[in-house]
């Protein structure tokens, strides 16, 4: 069984779906892994640490996917990228159907059987497997860096001869995986840290990490699988109004709050940024997905009246060494559900293996991407 590992074509990604420490553990499971030379160089993983592990290097994207049974990735493929994958061939990498419309048409085309990380439920045997959750973590803890590097303040209390300088004030709104990574790392550069989320359970996580809990008059918002449901533009204008005062005597805003598959809620206003004081930080982690802030633009740091908005894309890719590795780890333990005795051969009777699937030899079997691909939307 052989197993192909790309580099990812993304030009702002640096991480590796495979590491050479787990690729040297499928190899002494008797799988052949291929890599593609360079595949691991921008997360500083050289080609020569994976031959050591057993793996092969081979020169170029085709020549590492032509013959393969199992290929493996951080993003969904391009079209470019499925044109190279065998008819027939298992992927295993993020895939969001209503994302990746496109990547699921082709990959049916070529009767592939594809598996998304994204989709891997949020159940206790499948945490080793949740890649969502491992990259939320490095993104959380790049937002709060991301956050102390551009205030021109200290976040600790300093007490110096020269006289005592106060923490500063950062608010996380989100506090899910991410949000809570992005508290944690605020708290220990010292700062004195408060935050909110529309989940009941986020409560107590935030005040286990030594920060303040927001409290807002207004419902809960619970969805599914531990995730927040959509909320309806009411809800969102009644929260902004109440949160308005807490960001404004902020000296960060770091905002967290994705609702997965949608376009993410505006948490701060343009108006709410005006009431912060110039040379105020606000880091918006869900600017891919539309911001949490009304100004964030992509990859910018915009400059508001002295206020700065940076909006982060890809964050786990600008701390690619750890990401991989976390990744990596995942995909690993997302294999052992597909491969048996060195063959591919995925347990079907499983619920993690069914409800990540995507596509079977072709089919789409993802309920969601069936109802986008007949025009119906997402449910
Ligand atoms: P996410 O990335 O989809 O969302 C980030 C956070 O934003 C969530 O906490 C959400 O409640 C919050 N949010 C959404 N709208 C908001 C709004 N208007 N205002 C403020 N906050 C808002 O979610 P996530 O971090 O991937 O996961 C959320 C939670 O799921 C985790 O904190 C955890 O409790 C749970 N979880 C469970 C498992 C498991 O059981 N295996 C695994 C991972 C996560």
């Amino acid at each position: 069984m052989k197993l192909a590992v790309p580099t990812e074509t993304r030009s702002d990604e640096q991480r590796v779906s495979i590491v050479p420490d787990i690729a040297g553990r499928l190899v002494g499971q008797g799988v052949e892994v291929v890599v593609q030379a360079g595949a691991g160089k921008r997360a500083f993983f050289p080609d020569a640490a994976y031959e050591e592990k057993g793996a092969v290097v081979r020169a170029g994207p085709r020549e590492t996917t032509v013959d393969a049974d199992l290929v493996t990735k951080v993003h969904a493929p391009t079209a470019a990228e499925v044109e190279l994958l065998p008819e027939g061939a298992t992927l295993v990498s993020f895939l969001q159907p209503a994302a990746d419309l496109d990547a699921v048409r082709s990959l049916s085309q070529r009767k592939i059987t594809a598996f998304s990380l994204d989709l891997v439920p949020r159940i206790s045997r499948a945490q080793s497997m949740d890649a969502l959750s491992s990259q939320a973590t490095v993104s959380g803890y790049l937002s709060g860096l991301a956050a102390a590097v551009r205030l021109p303040k200290f976040f600790p209390l300093f007490m110096t001869a020269a006289g005592t300088v106060p923490p500063a004030k950062v608010l996380v709104l989100g506090a899910g995986v991410a949000g809570l990574q992005a508290i944690a790392t605020a708290r220990r550069l010292g700062a004195q840290v408060r935050a909110y989320d529309v989940r009941a359970a986020a409560k107590e996580e935030v005040q286990s990490l030594g920060a303040t809990f927001v409290e807002l008059e207004l419902e809960t918002q619970e969805g599914s699988g531990g995730y927040a449901r959509e909320q309806s533009e009411e809800f969102l204008a009644r929260q902004r109004e109440l949160i308005s005062n807490e960001v404004a005597v902020s000296d960060v805003v770091i905002t967290t709050a994705a609702v997965p598959g949608r376009k993410a809620p505006v948490l701060v206003t343009t108006d709410m940024v005006e009431r912060m004081v110039a040379g105020s930080v606000v880091v918006d982690m869900a600017a891919d997905a539309g911001g949490n802030c009304e100004l964030s633009e992509p990859g910018v740091d915009i400059d508001h009246n002295g206020v700065v908005v940076a909006g982060l894309t890809n964050p786990p890719s600008a701390m690619p060494t750890h990401a991989s590795f976390l990744y990596s780890r995942n995909v690993n333990n997302f294999l052992a559900l597909l491969i048996q005795d060195g063959e591919l051969r995925p347990d079907f009777d499983d619920e993690i293996v069914v409800r990540s699937c995507v596509l079977r030899n072709g089919e789409v079997v993802n309920e969601a991407a069936t109802q986008l691909l007949e025009g119906k939307g997402a449910s």
